[in-house]
C-alpha cells in the first residue's frame, strides 16, 4: 500500500460491546489530531452497502465515552458475505473518497474485513470489540472487562437468594468458545464450580464435587456455566440432572443473557478503547493494512488479521487451579 491515507471511515460490526463508543471517539479524534477527514458508517457492513455514511468531527463524538452500545449502531450483514455485496461496499467507499477503513468488531467482522481488503486492495485495520475476549493476539478485547464486572455483580445478587434458601444456582454466562467470562467471573464471585468450553469436567465429576462440598458444610452453591460448555446438556437439562442426582438441594437456573452486553463501560475498557482507536489511525497513516491493533502486556501491538483469526491458544494459565483451590 503506497497511497497516502487522507479519509478514514469507521464502523462497528457484529455484537455490540461496551466501549465501542469510546473506540469510535478515539478514531474520530485521532483523525482530527492528524488533520485528516473521518467518516462514520452506520449499521456496520449493512450501512456500508446502503451508503449510510456521514462525516464526523471531534465534536460529533462528545458525551459518548461513558455510553454503552455503539452510536453508529451495529448489524450483521448477510449481503456482505457475498461478492456482490462487498462490490457495493467498495463502490460506496470510492464514491465518498474514503481510502481506509477501521472495523471495530469480533472475529466474523475481521474475516469479512480481510476478505474485502484482499479482494479490493483496500486498506483495513481491525479493533477487537467483543465481550467474549476470544480474539487471538490481544490480551483483552473492548467490552470484556465491563461484561465481567456486570456478571460478578449479577452473581453477587443471586448468591443472596441462594444462601437464603439453601439453593443451588446454575448461572449461564456468555462464551460460546471462550471460557474467559465464566472462569474470571466465577472466581471473582466465589462460584463452587465453573464449566467452560475449553474443559469438559463431565457431569458425574460435577455431582461428585458438589456432594463433597455439601459434606464440608456448604448449604448453597453457585455454578457458573459458559454457554458453550461441553457437558452435552443445555443449562436446563443440566439443572434437572443435578436435581435428580443430588438430594436436599433446590436447583434453580438463571440465564444472564443480554444484560452482559449493556451498561456504561468500565474505566479499563474506556482507556483500552482510546489506546486502540488512536493506534488504528496511526497504523493506517503508517501505510499498514490487514492488521488488528491489540494490547499485549499493556503495550499496543500490531497483529496481522490472519493471526488474530487463528484459533486462540489456551490462555487460562493457572486460573483453573486457582478456581479449584479457592472453592474447596
Ligand atoms: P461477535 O464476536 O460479537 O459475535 P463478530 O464480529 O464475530 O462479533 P459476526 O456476526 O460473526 O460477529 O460477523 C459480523 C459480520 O461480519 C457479519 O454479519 C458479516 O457481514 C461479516 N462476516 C462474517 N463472516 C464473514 C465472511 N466469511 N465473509 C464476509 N463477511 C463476513
Amino acid at each position: 500500500m503506497t497511497k497516502k491515507v487522507e479519509n478514514i471511515a469507521v464502523l462497528t460490526s457484529g455484537g455490540d460491546a461496551p466501549g465501542m463508543n469510546a473506540a469510535i471517539r478515539a478514531v474520530v479524534r485521532a483523525c482530527s489530531y492528524y488533520s485528516i477527514k473521518c467518516f462514520g458508517i452506520y449499521k456496520g457492513y449493512e450501512g456500508l452497502i446502503n451508503n449510510e455514511i456521514e462525516e464526523l468531527n471531534a465534536r460529533s463524538v462528545r458525551n459518548i465515552i461513558n455510553k454503552g452500545g455503539t452510536f453508529l449502531k451495529s448489524a450483521r450483514s448477510k449481503e456482505f458475505r457475498t461478492i456482490e455485496g462487498r462490490q457495493k461496499a467498495y463502490e460506496n467507499l470510492i464514491k465518498n473518497n474514503i481510502d481506509a477503513l477501521v472495523v471495530i468488531g469480533g472475529d466474523g467482522s475481521f474475516t469479512g474485513a480481510l476478505k474485502f481488503s484482499e479482494e479490493f486492495n483496500f486498506p483495513v485495520v481491525g479493533i477487537p470489540g467483543t465481550i467474549d475476549n476470544d480474539i487471538n493476539g490481544t490480551d483483552y478485547t473492548i467490552g470484556y472487562d465491563t461484561a465481567l464486572n456486570t456478571v460478578v455483580e449479577a452473581i453477587d445478587k443471586i448468591r443472596d437468594t441462594a444462601s437464603s434458601h439453601n439453593r443451588l444456582f446454575l448461572i449461564e454466562v456468555m462464551g460460546r468458545d471462550a471460557g474467559d467470562i465464566a472462569l474470571n467471573a466465577g472466581i471473582g464471585a466465589g462460584a463452587e464450580e465453573i464449566l467452560i468450553p475449553e474443559e469438559n469436567m463431565g457431569v458425574e465429576r460435577l455431582i461428585e464435587s458438589l456432594r463433597k462440598s455439601k459434606k464440608t458444610g456448604k448449604t448453597s452453591s453457585i455454578i457458573v456455566v459458559a454457554e458453550g460448555d461441553k457437558s452435552g446438556k443445555n443449562i436446563f437439562e443440566l439443572g434437572e440432572y443435578v436435581e435428580e442426582n443430588l438430594t436436599n438441594y433446590e436447583v434453580r437456573v438463571s440465564v444472564l443473557g443480554h444484560i452482559q452486553r449493556g451498561g456504561s463501560p468500565s474505566c479499563y475498557d474506556r482507556v483500552l478503547a482510546s489506546k486502540l482507536g488512536v493506534g488504528a489511525v496511526e497504523t493506517l497513516l503508517d501505510g499498514k493494512s490487514e492488521v488488528m491493533i491489540g494490547i499485549v502486556h499493556k503495550v499496543v501491538t500490531i497483529v496481522p488479521l490472519n493471526t488474530a483469526l487463528d484459533k486462540r491458544s489456551h490462555r487460562h494459565d493457572g486460573l483453573i487451579k486457582v478456581a479449584d483451590i479457592t472453592s474447596v
